[in-house]
């Protein structure tokens, strides 16, 4: 880090700005804004900065630099056009050990200001260290375009508010409980936005006694392993949660993502020796909830897709919990997409179907005549230990020996394996696989070499983008 963002408190410390122009004038805007006892000395003055000395808002010395000017000061700013004179309050203030900046002029500076989004009290400042000002300022773009105008009102209402819930809501993580909710209500922020506080403060205040006490559960769909394949909404509940219970599935880079106090507890298969049963996972959703706690149940890909997401939430419902789902990127999709495979194809398949290997004991068979019928694609989920069935039957029925599969492992983590073959192939090439494995079979798959971005051989991404000149 080249520099230590601080904010510093200037209201009525004397601060000197020494220039008397236009640059000048616009630091001399954002002192008087902070409430600084603001001087400005200068040969000639703008006339904005005569009519604000006019007006008792500062005072001017006409007169040039002398370093008798920077006695008592807090901090000094050079804004004139020369060069030498810059120079010079810089090295007089440094002499002093009195911060100063010179305007657009880092090396100079012993600070420097940053670009700000000001929603005050919420103040948003942002410095690229003078490495990269045109990178800073589209950031603040977007900052002022995230930020809602009313954040500031926001934030002053709940300052005024702060010591009434703390007298009402003693528990410490009731309280942020309290905050979060608040914060993430809709009608709280249509209300600022339209102008009405009391009302706002109502809300406020009739939520005080609303029950918070019961905890909630998140079932969460992690992806298929590359973090930056979570949902906007997924990485929000995960940054809010007390605890988050995970599978198998879920890789360690989405775990890293986790509120750092939350506590994760491993229920898949594989945890520790023993495994976590469905049922008593089940238990533990509602446990937590019932203590009050924002639980996150956060699965490998969607939970609605071989998660046993609906069994967990006919649990909760039955306890009564609240609940909500956030869908997540299926491996189908993800392996498909990191492996260029579309799963549809005009020319090649006009439908896809996901199947399971894995069937509860006594289960139904599939409907392997069906799924045996070419131009159509087949996803099989946890298939591995099935490659013969599976290809036995497709065989039986009628479908193809040269159709293409696509054997991909441990798909959009960094180190994904995509095994190419036909289906008279399928035992063979499964037999060398480990870990989380999705089959796609079908016409389709013949694209995977043309429309490959993601090298797995080496698992860098290979670019078509003329822009960015290929790496590998
Ligand atoms: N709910 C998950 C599927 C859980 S079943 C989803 O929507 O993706 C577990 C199976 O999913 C694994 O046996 C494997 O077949 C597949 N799978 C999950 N993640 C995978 C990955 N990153 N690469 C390949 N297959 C994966």
């Amino acid at each position: 880090m080249d520099y230590l963002p601080i904010f510093t408190k200037l209201e009525n410390r004397p601060c000197l700005v020494v220039g008397g122009g236009d640059v000048a004038l616009r630091k001399v805007h954002l002192l008087l804004k902070a409430g600084a006892d603001v001087t400005v000395c200068a040969p000639q003055f703008h006339s904005s900065l005569l009519q604000k000395a006019e007006a008792k808002q500062l005072k001017t010395v006409q007169q040039s630099f002398t370093t008798e000017m920077l006695k008592g000061k807090w901090l000094v700013i050079a804004a004139t056009n020369h060069r030498s004179v810059n120079q010079q309050v810089a090295d007089a203030a440094n002499e002093l050990q009195l911060l100063v900046n010179v305007v657009d002029d880092p090396e100079h500076s012993s600070f420097i200001m940053p670009s700000i989004v000001d929603r005050s009290p919420i103040i948003v400042a942002i410095s690229s260290g003078g490495k990269a000002p045109v990178l800073a300022r589209l950031i603040r773009e977007r900052l002022e375009a995230l930020l809602p105008m009313h954040l500031g009102r926001l934030a002053t209402i709940s300052g005024e508010f702060r010591h009434r819930v703390k007298k009402v809501i003693k528990d410490v993580s009731l309280r942020r409980r309290y905050w979060e909710k608040l914060f993430g209500n809709g009608q709280l922020a249509s209300l600022l936005e339209k102008g009405q506080t009391d009302k706002a403060i109502k809300l406020m205040e009739n939520s005080l006694t609303a029950d918070i006490t019961c905890g909630d559960v998140a079932l969460v769909g992690a992806g298929p392993g590359d973090p930056s394949l979570l949902t906007l909404k997924a990485l929000q509940l995960m940054q809010q949660a007390d605890v988050v219970l995970y599978d198998r599935l879920v890789s360690a880079d989405i775990l890293d993502l986790v509120r750092r106090d939350a506590d994760l507890i491993s229920v898949g298969k594989h945890a520790g020796n023993h495994e976590v049963t469905q049922s008593r996972t089940n238990e533990m959703l509602v446990e937590y909830a019932r203590q009050g706690k924002k639980v996150v149940r956060l699965k490998g890909g969607d939970s609605f897709i071989f998660g046993r997401g609906g069994e967990e939430l006919e649990e909760l419902v039955e306890a009564g919990i609240a609940f909500q789902v956030v869908p997540g990127i299926t491996a189908a999709s993800g392996c498909s997409a990191y492996a260029g495979i579309p799963l549809t194809h005009r020319d090649f398949s006009q439908s896809v179907t996901f199947v399971t290997g894995h069937r509860k004991e006594g289960g139904k068979d599939l409907n392997w005549e069906a799924l045996s019928i070419s131009n159509q694609t087949l996803v099989v989920y946890m298939g591995l230990l099935q490659s013969e069935e599976i290809q036995t039957q497709l065989l039986r029925f009628g479908r193809s020996k040269d159709t293409p599969i696509a054997l991909i492992n441990k798909g959009t983590r960094s180190d994904q394996h995509v095994v190419l073959g036909k289906l008279s192939e399928l035992v063979q090439l499964a037999g060398g696989l480990q870990g989380p494995t999705i089959m796609i079979i079908g016409e389709v798959v013949s694209l995977a070499n043309k429309l490959a971005w993601f090298n797995p051989e080496n698992n860098q991404k290979l670019s078509r983008d003329p822009f960015l000149v290929n790496l590998t």
